[in-house]
C-alpha cells in the first residue's frame, strides 16, 4: 500500500489566492491533489500544512483515509477551525484523489456511484437596477440554468444608501455608502415582484442576503418574501444568529439555504437534526474535506435536508471537483454553485469540470480526475499581489457601525 512521501502547497493565482496541495506518495508516480484555498489567510493555511500536518502524516498509509483524518483533526488538540480545516480538507481530497488513482475508479464511484448524470448549477444573475437583472437572469435560463440567484449589485445590493440619504453623526468619518436594513427589506421584495411578474413563476430564484441583516429583520424578510416563492433564500442570518431560524420557521415557509461560513459540525448538526434549513452550504475545503462532507450529506438525507455546496469567486477547481463527485454520489444533493474561470486557469488544470448548459460534467479518470499543470499555475501567480494582506470588503451602517458578512 502506499505511504505519503511528502506533502507540498503549490501556491497559484494571485489576485485570488488559490493553494492546490500535493500529497506525493512512495509508489512511482503516484500522487493525489487537493484544495486548501483560502483568499485571506492563504499562507497561514500553507503553514498547518507545512510545519503541522505534512510533517504529522508523512510516513503513514495514504489509503488510511478516515483514520487519518481523525488523527490530523486532534492533532493540534484545539479543532474545527477555519484554517485548520481547510489544511485538513486540502490533504482528504488528495487522499481520495489517490485512493481513486490505485483503485482505478473516480471518487464518486468510491462513494457509492453517480445517483444522477450529472450536476446542475445555480447560476449568479446581478445588476445594477431591475432591467439588468432582468436581462441577466434571461440570459441565464437561455444557458439552461435549472435555478438563477438574483441580486442588486455588490454584497449587501439592496440595501445601500448615500450617505447623504442618511442620518449620520456630524464627525462620522467618511464612507461611500451606508447600509441600510429597512432599504433592504423595501428594495429586495420589489425585485421580486418584478421578475415575477416579467418571468412569471417558471423560473426558479435564490437570494443572497450574505448576513447582512439584524436577526429580526432576516425574519421579516424571510416572510416578506415567502408570495414570491423562492428555491431558498440564503445566509439570511449570520453563523452567530443561526437560533433565529426557529423564529423563521414559526413566521413562514420561504426555504432556508445556510452555512458557507461554517467550519464546525456544531454549527450544522443542530440545524440539520431539526430541520430548521432546507440546504446546507459548507464549502467543501473548509469542511474539512469530503470525509467530513459526506457524513454531511448522509445526516442530511436523514433529516431530508439537502446539500448545496459553497463555491463562488475565490474557489478554485480542485474544491469544484470535489464537490462534483459529492453532488453526483449523494442521493440528498439539492442544487451546486456555479463557479466561472478563465481559459488559462482552467488550461493549468487538465481534467477540471465542465460546465455546459447550467450542469456540471465529471469525467471517468480515477481518482478525482482532475490534475494541476504547475508550469501554466505559476503563469497564475502576481508574485508581488500574491504576498499582500488581503481582507475581506467591510460594510458599515450610517453611524459607522460594522456588518458582519
Ligand atoms: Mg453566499
Amino acid at each position: 500500500m502506499a505511504k505519503i512521501r511528502e506533502i507540498r502547497c503549490i501556491r497559484t493565482r494571485a489576485p485570488g489566492n488559490w493553494l492546490i496541495v500535493k500529497v506525493i506518495t512512495d509508489q512511482p508516480g503516484l500522487y493525489g491533489i487537493g484544495s486548501a484555498s483560502d483568499n485571506y489567510n492563504t499562507d497561514t493555511v500553507k503553514a498547518a500544512i507545512e510545519h503541522s500536518l505534512g510533517p504529522l502524516l508523512v510516513g503513514r498509509d495514504a489509503g488510511h483515509i478516515e483514520d487519518n483524518w481523525q488523527s490530523a483533526y486532534t492533532s493540534g488538540y484545539w479543532r474545527n477551525g477555519s484554517i485548520f480545516n481547510t489544511a485538513l480538507g486540502g490533504i482528504d481530497m488528495a487522499l481520495w484523489d489517490i485512493k481513486g488513482k490505485e483503485a482505478g475508479l473516480p471518487v464518486y464511484q468510491l462513494l457509492g456511484g453517480p445517483c444522477r448524470s450529472a450536476v446542475p448549477c445555480y447560476a449568479h444573475a446581478g445588476g445594477r437596477d431591475l432591467t439588468e437583472l432582468e436581462d441577466d437572469v434571461r440570459r441565464y435560463l437561455e444557458e439552461g440554468y435549472p435555478v438563477v440567484r438574483c441580486q442588486l449589485g455588490p454584497y449587501g445590493g439592496g440595501g445601500f444608501l448615500a450617505p447623504e440619504q442618511t442620518s449620520r453623526p456630524r464627525h462620522a468619518p467618511p464612507q461611500e455608502r451606508c447600509f441600510d436594513d429597512e432599504a433592504y427589506l423595501e428594495n429586495i421584495p420589489k425585485m421580486f415582484a418584478h421578475l415575477r411578474s416579467q418571468l412569471g413563476f417558471g423560473p426558479k430564484f435564490t437570494h443572497d442576503v450574505h448576513e447582512h441583516l439584524r436577526p429580526h429583520n432576516a425574519v421579516q424578510l424571510a416572510k416578506l418574501l415567502e408570495p414570491y416563492r423562492l428555491f431558498f433564500v440564503e445566509d439570511i442570518l449570520p453563523p452567530e444568529q443561526v437560533a433565529w431560524f426557529r423564529l423563521i420557521r414559526q413566521q413562514c415557509t420561504t426555504p432556508q439555504a445556510m452555512g458557507e461560513l461554517f467550519v464546525n459540525p456544531h454549527e450544522w448538526t443542530p440545524l440539520i437534526t431539526e430541520r430548521l434549513i432546507d440546504y446546507v452550504r459548507v464549502r467543501v475545503s473548509k469542511g474539512a474535506g469530503i470525509t467530513q462532507c459526506r457524513k454531511i450529506a448522509t445526516l442530511c438525507e436523514w433529516f431530508g435536508v439537502h446539500t448545496a455546496w459553497q463555491e463562488g469567486g475565490d474557489n478554485d477547481p480542485v474544491n469544484q471537483m470535489a464537490a462534483v463527485h459529492l453532488d453526483l454520489a449523494s442521493w440528498s444533493f439539492g442544487i451546486q454553485e456555479e463557479n466561472h474561470f478563465r481559459p488559462e486557469e482552467l488550461e493549468a488544470f487538465p481534467g477540471h469540470a465542465v460546465l455546459d448548459g447550467g450542469h456540471l460534467y465529471a469525467n471517468d479518470r480515477p481518482g478525482l480526475g482532475i490534475d494541476v499543470d504547475e508550469e501554466k499555475a505559476a503563469l497564475l501567480l502576481d508574485p508581488v499581489r500574491a504576498y499582500q494582506p488581503r481582507w475581506m470588503a467591510e460594510d458599515r451602517r450610517a453611524d459607522g457601525t460594522v456588518v458582519r458578512p
